[in-house]
């Protein structure tokens, strides 16, 4: 275990501890929301080729004061006991904060997915599914996985399937894992919805005045600079959407093979579709190549947003940044040591709990649909558009005036699957944005956007316990 992923449980207690001590809670309630409540390690063969390799697996239960637990699965080499648990200790605060009624949890699988064919990932996959079934780690009413770092719906639905083999019958088995693909009880807008959700918490904050007062910066997204580590799924789309809604302008992109610049803004989805058919980011028309893959760093630019893995930012490199917001799209890519000299320097770190709640919000909803068995829109989408033409009909009856087709199609349009789910998304984004700022420009105590973001979760969760009666 390197140095760095050692200090990631340790960051997020050493955060915690820092936000419990501006409230006023016992200190027997917090131990307890700070706790761990179950950890299941496991090691199992898989036959891969001609031999048996044993892996190791964790799943993580941080807090059972709501059902189901929820939480991602990595696929990683890296993948310890403590990662998972700094990362299953995250949910509880996240599903807190962007009021999704679920304890936290994670999932960790110590394999490179890229060292293995698809075939024996499914392998793996299935067997570990099997574990979580025996011990009752997994269940639509217990515990329900979602994709995280190097797992996405391919491996969901490996494990959807692996469960209704186990449990024929079960009325609900659908809702045991979101993150699906659409067509195997998914729901559309999951894939994108955690940079969806970056997308929108940013969009908060550079369209505040206090805030953008306070870091000396202009109000609005366009022309906002921005550079991000890695190309995945919510480094992608944090920079598709940042460009496509925000017209924020994408200077620079690591990625495991290096880093690139280009200062005039990189078309991300061309840049995509490049790395698809290159293998790399490396040589893209108009880019160059920085000598050094980890001096995205040091970019000067407006917002810097690590979407990769965590302590990427650590006390050895936090000097070099020059930008005035980092978006931590990753879970915990800054360690406390290093948020202190930012928050010195005057940056503004937006807390990971609530920056990229986004995924798991969307799996709430995931979740619901598979417990309702409908689609979302179904019921009412055919009403709403009718009502709607009736009403322009109308309108237009009255006033002696036309519209173009397309003018009506806009106006009448009824909501499908995906319009709910980023309005319900957008709107859990700036509630809670909302919630937080206000915590933090108004306590003189709270010096930093993390600490706010865990006072509007512990509230949260501290009042469930009370209501359990478990302290009174
Ligand atoms: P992913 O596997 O889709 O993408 C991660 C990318 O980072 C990969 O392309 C990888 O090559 C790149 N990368 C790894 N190490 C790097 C390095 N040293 N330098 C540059 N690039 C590097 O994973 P993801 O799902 O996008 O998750 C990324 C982060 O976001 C993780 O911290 C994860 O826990 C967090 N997160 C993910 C979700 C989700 O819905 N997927 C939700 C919340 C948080």
């Amino acid at each position: 275990m390197s140095h760095k992923q050692d200090a990631f449980y340790a960051s997020v207690i050493r955060n915690f501890d820092k936000a419990a001590a501006l409230t006023e809670y016992p200190s027997g309630l917090l131990e307890q929301i700070k706790a761990c409540n179950a950890v299941y390690q496991m090691k199992f063969p898989v036959k891969l080729g001609d031999n048996y390799e044993v892996i190791e697996a964790y799943r993580v239960q941080h807090s059972h004061h709501r059902l189901p637990t929820k939480g991602g699965i990595r696929f990683s080499h890296l993948v310890n006991q403590e990662e998972v648990m700094a990362l299953a200790s995250l949910m509880t605060f996240k599903c807190a904060i962007v009021d999704v009624p679920f304890g936290g949890a994670k999932g960790g699988v110590k394999v490179s997915p890229r060292k293995y064919n698809a075939e024996q990932l499914e392998k793996i996959t299935r067997r570990y599914t099997v574990e979580l079934v025996r011990k009752n780690f997994i269940g639509p009413g217990i515990d329900v996985p979602a994709p995280d770092y190097g797992t996405g719906p391919r491996e969901m639905a490996w494990i959807l399937d692996t469960y209704q083999q186990m449990k024929n019958g079960e009325l609900d088995s659908a809702g045991c894992v979101t993150g699906k693909p659409v067509h195997q009880n998914g729901i559309r807008g999951r894939t994108e919805a955690t940079g969806r959700g970056v997308y929108y918490g940013l969009r908060e904050l550079v369209n505040n005045k206090h805030a953008m007062k306070e870091l000396g910066l202009d109000i609005g997204m366009a022309g906002k600079t921005m550079v991000i580590q890695g190309l995945g799924n919510v480094g992608s789309y944090t920079g598709l959407i940042s460009q496509e809604e925000g017209d924020a302008k994408v200077i620079a992109i690591s990625e495991i093979e290096g880093t690139i610049l280009d200062k005039k803004g990189l078309d991300i989805k061309k840049l995509i579709a490049y790395r698809k058919e290159h293998g790399s980011i490396l040589g893209f028309p108009g880019s160059k190549t920085l000598e050094n893959r980890d001096d995205w760093v040091g970019i000067e630019c407006d917002i810097l947003v690590p979407a990769a893995l965590e302590s990427q930012i650590h006390k050895d490199n936090a000097a070099d940044v020059k930008t005035k917001i980092v978006a931590e799209a990753a879970n915990g890519p800054v360690t406390a040591d290093a948020e202190e000299i930012l928050v010195k320097k005057g940056v503004l770190v937006m807390a990971d709990m609530y920056l990229n709640a986004g995924g798991v919000t969307v799996s709430y909803f995931e979740w619901l649909k598979n417990l309702s068995h409908i689609r979302f829109g179904r019921m009412s989408k055919r009403f709403d558009q009718n009502a709607n033409n009736n009403l322009v009909d109308m309108v237009l009856r009255l006033t002696g005036k036309t519209l173009s087709q397309k003018e009506r199609d806009l106006l009448t349009k009824g909501a499908d699957e995906v319009d709910l789910v980023r309005s319900g998304l957008e709107e859990t984004m700036v509630n809670s944005f909302n919630q937080i700022y206000e915590i933090y420009a108004s306590r003189d105590k709270v010096k930093d956007f993390r600490s706010a973001a865990f006072i509007s979760a512990l509230d949260k969760v501290a009042s469930d316990y009370m209501t359990l009666g478990v302290f009174p």
